[in-house]
């Protein structure tokens, strides 16, 4: 194919785990291959030398009056900045430091003042937080007109509040059309919130220019170590919010009987925050603008399609997918087997050829036996970091290990 013609693409980014190599079964080291980041994605290496850069700084925020605690007062609004730059905040909303998409979701589900209407295509994440009493599911149907529909005559049928979708599916990868959804959601009078756990590393994502009321994402799917991530959006609903945590940080003052919690990001960040990594995640986002959109979507969509044609060429594999209608896929393949089962599959790949993939349900277990015949799937991601070589390798295992059988 004319896929096959072009260049083999080398990794587009340095990640810290360039050239690790690990041991496998027989004896002897390889290098890695990594086809996990959409679980997690090491860190870029600028973002790990920016950390080293920072830990001489690490002091207290807000309250310090000497040097390093000023300067890491400054570094981790400067780091507000940039994510609400990166994400294409609108000037009045509110940038929270969470610890990951899990809680940044947690925290908009106690500030939605209505019901929430979710598709079932979704990660636990954004499923379970939405209060049982309040949470309309939708299931999606097997092309994005018809989704849009029964969304549509969801939000007709009985207003809600919000409306939150993934980006893109943690098992499929297919992306979803936010600026679509948002039209939906807005012509009903609700919110659209965006689970950018998975775009955001991916695709450029803009609040403003889609419509996007709420977006959540995590540092550590997006090349900055674990233990920081964000919710980015509108600040009426979360003023109005009970704080997410009570604390020291996030009040104007205490006496026994009374407390004046603050407006604005910090009613919601009590507690010292995780400057190192709300620094990472900032040095995180400038490197993939400095790599840039364009460079990232070609790199990426030439290594997709490079996984999706061998995976297509393989016998005995399905890829599931959630429609039939999304072309746009972001680095991610999900394949059951015909016969045999994907956690040994798995666990040869990583014990036999330093191969790193998932085997499970992917925290999507309602989607995931929607759309699949079998109990697990095994899910190859791939990202900035990744080459041709580590799809060919991918490739060239699981051909073997499906040839020798279970
Ligand atoms: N949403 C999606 C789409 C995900 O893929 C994940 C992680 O797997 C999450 C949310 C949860 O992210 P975290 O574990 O960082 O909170």
């Amino acid at each position: 194919t004319a896929m096959m013609d072009a260049p083999a693409p080398g990794p587009l980014a340095r990640l810290v785990d360039a050239g690790l190599e690990v041991p496998v079964l027989g004896g002897g080291l390889v290098r890695h291959v990594n086809l996990d980041t959409a679980a997690s994605a090491p860190a870029l290496a600028a973002v790990a030398a920016h950390v080293v850069e920072v830990l001489p700084y690490y002091a207290s925020v807000h309250r310090g009056t000497g040097y390093p605690s000023q300067q890491t007062t400054a570094l981790v609004e400067a780091a507000r900045a940039t994510v609400a730059r990166h994400v294409g905040a609108r000037d009045d909303d509110l940038v929270v430091f969470t610890r990951n998409t899990t809680d940044a979701l947690n925290l908009l589900a106690a500030a939605v003042p209505g019901d929430t209407v979710v598709l079932d295509l979704e990660h636990h994440a954004n499923l379970l937080p939405w209060r049982a009493g309040g949470r309309r599911v939708v299931v999606a149907r097997p092309t994005i007109a018809e989704t849009l529909e029964v969304l549509d005559a969801e939000l007709a049928r009985c207003p809600a509040a919000l409306l939150t979708v993934t980006g893109a599916s943690n098992v499929t990868g297919e992306v979803l059309p936010v600026d679509r959804l948002a039209t939906l959601a807005h012509a009903h009078g609700a919110r659209l919130a965006v689970d950018a756990a998975q775009l955001l590393p991916h695709r450029r994502v803009s609040l403003e220019a889609s419509g996007i009321d709420y977006l959540a994402f995590s540092g550590h799917k997006a090349y900055a170590p674990f233990g920081a991530g964000a919710l980015v959006g509108r600040a009426d609903w979360l003023d109005a919010a009970p704080a997410h945590l009570a604390g020291g940080g996030a009040v104007e003052s205490v006496s026994l009987d009374r407390v004046a919690w603050k407006q604005g990001a910090a009613r919601h960040e009590a507690g010292t925050p995780n400057v190192v990594g709300i620094a990472a995640i900032a040095r995180a986002l400038s490197e993939l603008e400095r790599l840039g959109d364009a460079a990232r979507d070609g790199h990426e969509r030439a290594l997709t399609e490079r996984l999706n044609s061998g995976l297509a060429a393989q016998r005995g594999v399905r890829v599931v997918r959630g429609f039939d209608d999304v072309d746009d896929r972001l680095g991610i393949a999900t394949i059951e087997l015909e016969r045999g089962s994907v956690g040994l599959l798995a666990a040869a790949l990583g014990a036999e050829h330093g191969i790193s993939v998932r085997a499970g349900r992917f925290c999507a277990h309602p989607f995931f036996e929607r759309v699949a015949s079998r109990a697990n799937g095994l899910r190859a991601s791939l990202g900035a970091g990744s080459s041709a070589d580590d799809v060919d390798r991918f490739l060239a295992a699981l051909s073997r290990l499906l040839a020798d059988g279970p």
